[in-house]
């Protein structure tokens, strides 16, 4: 799929919950499979990291995403960061950090428009392992968030102790906000834990107005959802870029 161009970056903005502006964007790979058509990254990512894949394909969305940034500023648009996943194995190999370094340098985009995605159960495995990567990239000045956040081990006592700038709270349950009032309670009790140890929070899977306006009310600082708008292919991205971009 690599060798034949047959993969795209995807791009789904984030967007404040005072201004109602984008913020940033999260780079997501898709798959054009010729026979098969549209592939989502739930199914060949875990295949990728199975077989070895993931470094190339890694290495490949961290360069366009950052090169695409870049270009963004080179236009004119203000300047915002660009969110990029790694899986586990990326952060398994010695190189990473000087893989990261080389890709901010030969696309030219400064270090705090990056931000890493990490999950959970990246940051809970080999921990002090982790622990070093991180702090050499945020010395770098490159941003860590926990992507998924509360869905796996959520060791407190660890996130205390993690090199990282904010939280992204998982889909499953802003999305039982409205029905469940444990999800609300939850959300919450993330907005306020990450607010009281100094991180930022991001919300994810938001889908109508309600979700937002209980987000907003309860201080989140972004959100990333289907109701502002789906992950979108370059020239889709640029145009709302145009439409709803300013600081
Ligand atoms: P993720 O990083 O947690 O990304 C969020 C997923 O939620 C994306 O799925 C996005 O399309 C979807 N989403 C966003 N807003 C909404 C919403 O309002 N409602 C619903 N139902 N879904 C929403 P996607 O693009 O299929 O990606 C799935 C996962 O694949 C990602 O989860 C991430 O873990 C992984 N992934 C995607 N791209 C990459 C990549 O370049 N590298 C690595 N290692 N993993 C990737
Ligand atoms: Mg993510
Ligand atoms: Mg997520």
């Amino acid at each position: 799929a690599l060798e034949r161009g047959e993969l795209e970056v995807y791009y789904q903005p984030q967007v404040s919950c005072v201004t109602r502006k984008f913020k940033g964007v999260e780079a997501l790979i898709r798959w054009h499979h010729p026979e098969l058509g549209l592939i989502s990254p739930a199914k060949f990512i875990p295949i990728a990291e199975q077989t070895g894949l993931i470094f190339p394909i890694g290495e490949w969305v961290l360069q366009t995403a950052c090169r695409q940034n870049k270009i963004w500023q080179e236009q004119g648009w203000p300047p915002m960061r660009i969110g990029v996943n790694l899986s586990l194995r990326q952060f398994q190999k010695d190189n990473l950090v000087e893989k990261v370094q080389a890709v901010l340098l030969e696309t030219g985009l400064a270090p705090e428009y990056l931000e890493l995605e990490i999950t959970e159960s990246i940051a809970m495995k080999e921990k002090r392992h982790i622990i070093k990567i991180l702090s050499s990239l945020r010395a770098m000045g490159i941003h860590i968030a926990i992507d998924d956040f509360g869905t796996e081990y959520s060791s407190l006592n660890y996130l205390k102790h993690l090199p990282v700038d904010r939280l992204k709270i998982d889909m499953s349950f802003i999305q039982g906000i409205e029905e469940d009032p444990k999800d609300a309670a939850i959300t919450r009790t993330i907005i306020s834990l990450a607010k009281n140890i100094g991180l930022e929070v991001i919300a994810e899977g938001v889908e109508n107005e309600q979700q937002f306006v209980f987000l907003q009310q309860h201080g989140c600082n972004e959100v990333q959802g289907y109701y502002f708008s789906p992950p979108l292919p370059l020239v889709a991205v640029t145009e709302l870029l145009a439409e709803k971009y300013s600081d």
